[in-house]
């Protein structure tokens, strides 16, 4: 550059001094950023009852958006506060820390719910639904980085009906996370993010809208006769609400509830419907995407999980659920367009794990099916009690982990090795068990790798199990109904669906992605720094950012 250049440069730095600031030289960001995850949402729903949705909902995010269409969990187990903790974190369990939706604390043999903190109140009522937190979350999520990225001045709100769905999406430094009372059929929230409910939740409560879906019954959306991609209504393996007879349509919610129990709604399709009236209200209220810095909200929609447990995967309550929430979907985007405007937000949406077919109904079609009977823990502890002569040295074998009590090793003096050959030989030898892993020699397992990596990422010393075992494909004892948790891909394949500013429009990529990679793709969106325990990799096929 010559002197004339040099100087002519700095005298347009002296004339617009006000180039650089805020306003005139904005970031780049979308209004507001919305992550969706549905709850138990197989990736195959989009196009199980693909013919069935309108153009406005799931068949927006794929026309108008980017599917990753091979998404899968990359970690054990496969359930809620897991899922939610990683979406947000781009992290796994072995660093977030959120090892189940409760876990117990190898140091201290304490147990707890993955949000549960009694040293705070509920806000909203007298019950003890709030006290709750994020303390059990190790690492920042999305809404945290964006909130340091913008010195706090972005708002970030969670919304859920399930607690640990709405705190862990949001954050430590969330402005707030809401979610139901089952028993007043209230949002309320917890004193970790306020000392009184803003008057609009309050206000929403006073509505009453509970018991108004609930009084409005439930009855298929289309002729029953017209869902044939399920099985008949009533099937010996569908369980019914609480007070109903059958497990069959029309569901009479208006004699399902009583004024101190409004739990039925959370398993029916109208709890998706009252958490996004609590959304839409909450972008309006808060003013969120209204401003001149980036807001965030999450969502789950915690009733597709609920319906999904109580009839099965395969049942018509369920398709009838994801009609009804592709539409409810549609009149969310329409009410981001009118209030935030179109292009101006970034939506992601995806779920927390799926689920698996009842195994009465794979049976009927001769899938083959597999049940641990065995009393695992009362076998393997009769075993230690012979060998070292002391009772209930195995604490639990939730998550197809053997958990250890380490007080009684420890005032017994017991080698932990010993009494970790003694299981991991006992599990060997029952065929129902495809695996058996000491998480204290994971390297030398003669597992497969995609496995071994979904054992490692799950494991976290303080909050796991000592030894992994993994089960047959299709394990899932539960008589009625549907479970997850599992590596296999009913449970871990997941939906991945983007839409918005910043997204390539009308794309589908086949390349296998990760659950943790939504959260740096994400960031690399905003533009902020990855949450502090990422080890996801952005999506780069989906970002469309040639616009700084
Ligand atoms: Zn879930
Ligand atoms: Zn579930």
């Amino acid at each position: 550059m010559n002197l004339r250049k040099l100087l002519l440069l700095f005298s347009l730095c002296i004339v617009f001094p006000l180039f650089g600031q805020e306003g005139r030289e904005k970031v780049p960001r979308p209004k507001l950023v919305v992550g969706i995850v549905v709850d138990q949402m197989r990736w195959d729903y989009l196009y199980r009852y693909y013919g069935r949705y309108g153009d406005d909902g799931f068949k927006r995010l794929l026309k108008e958006g980017f599917s990753f269409e091979n998404t899968y969990i990359n970690h054990l187990p496969t359930v809620t506060g897991i899922g939610h903790a990683t979406v947000f974190t781009g992290s796994v369990p072995a660093i977030h820390g959120i090892t189940g939706n409760s876990f117990t604390f190898n140091s201290t043999g304490e147990s707890t719910n993955c949000v549960g903190d009694n040293s705070y109140e509920t806000v909203g009522n007298n019950s003890t639904t709030g006290q709750r937190s994020p303390t059990h979350l190790l690492v920042t999520t999305i809404g945290d980085e964006l909130k340091l990225a913008t010195n706090f001045r972005a708002k970030v709100i969670g919304v859920s009906l399930k607690d640990r769905a709405s705190i862990l999406p949001a954050g430590h430094s969330a402005d707030a996370a809401y979610w139901y009372d089952t028993k007043t059929g209230e949002f309320v929230t917890s004193t970790y993010y306020m000392d009184e409910l803003p008057k609009w939740v309050s206000d929403f409560n006073k509505e009453g809208r509970a018991k108004k879906y609930m009084d409005q019954d439930w009855n298929t959306l289309y002729d029953i006769d017209t869902y044939v991609q399920s099985t008949e209504d009533d099937k010996p393996y569908e369980g019914t609400l609480k007070g109903q007879e059958t497990p069959t349509f029309p569901v009479k919610l208006s004699e399902l509830y009583t004024d101190d129990d409004l739990s039925n709604l959370y398993s029916t399709t109208f709890g998706n419907s009252i958490t996004l009236d609590l959304a839409k209200a909450a972008i309006v209220e808060e003013e969120m995407g209204q401003g001149k810095i980036t807001d965030m909200l999450t969502i789950n929609l915690a009733s597709t999980d609920a319906v999904g447990h109580r009839v099965g995967v395969n049942s018509i309550e369920i398709e009838d659920t994801y009609l009804r929430l592709d539409k409810e979907l549609g009149k969310f985007f329409s009410h981001l367009d009118s209030q935030v405007g179109e292009g101006n937000y970034t939506v992601f949406l995806t779920a927390d794990h799926g689920g698996a077919h009842n195994r009465y109904f794979l049976e009927e079609n001769k899938i083959p099916t597999h049940i641990l009977k065995s009393p695992i823990k009362k076998e393997m502890n009769q075993l230690l009690e012979n060998k070292f002569g002391v009772d209930k040295i195995v604490r639990s074998t939730g998550s197809m982990q053997v958990y250890f009590d380490y007080k009684i090793i420890n005032e017994h003096g017991l080698d932990e090795q010993e009494i970790r050959d003694v299981c991991m030989a006992y599990l060997r030898r029952n065929p129902e068990i495809l695996y058996v892993v000491d998480m204290h020699n994971v390297a030398n397992a003669s597992v497969p790798k995609e496995i071994k990596e979904r054992i490692v990422n799950g494991h976290h010393p303080d909050r796991s199990g000592a030894i992994q075992f993994i089960l047959n494909p299709n394990s899932s004892g539960r008589e009625k109904g549907t479970s997850h948790s599992h590596w296999n891909p009913y449970d871990a394949k997941i939906p991945n669906l983007w839409m918005g500013w910043g997204i390539k429009k009308g794309g589908q990529s086949a390349k296998q992605a990760h659950m943790e990679d939504i959260a740096p793709t994400v960031s690399s969106l905003l533009r902020i720094t990855p949450p502090n325990g990422n080890i996801g990799k952005a999506l780069e096929e989906v970002l469309d950012l040639n616009n700084l």
